[in-house]
């Protein structure tokens, strides 16, 4: 099983993903890079677990409909 390093929100929504195996090195280090300079938490997980959490964050836009439902 291959290993991903993932970007995470401080809501826990997992945003960006990238492989580690078989990518070029400075490729990954840029990555990584990028996910910190976005304010991601950086985590070590299998494909696997990318594959089931990977995903846009719902939070925002949750947040924005209970502003508009709030009377
Ligand atoms: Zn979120």
């Amino acid at each position: 099983m291959s290993e991903c390093y993932i970007g995470r929100l401080p809501c826990g929504c997992v945003v960006a993903a990238t492989v580690i195996d078989g990518q070029d090195f400075r490729q990954l280090a840029k990555d990584v890079s990028q996910f910190i300079q976005e304010g991601l938490t950086i985590e070590r997980v299998s494909s696997e677990y990318v594959k089931e959490h990977l995903r846009s964050c719902i939070h925002q836009s949750k947040e924005l409909e209970d502003d508009t439902n709030r009377s």
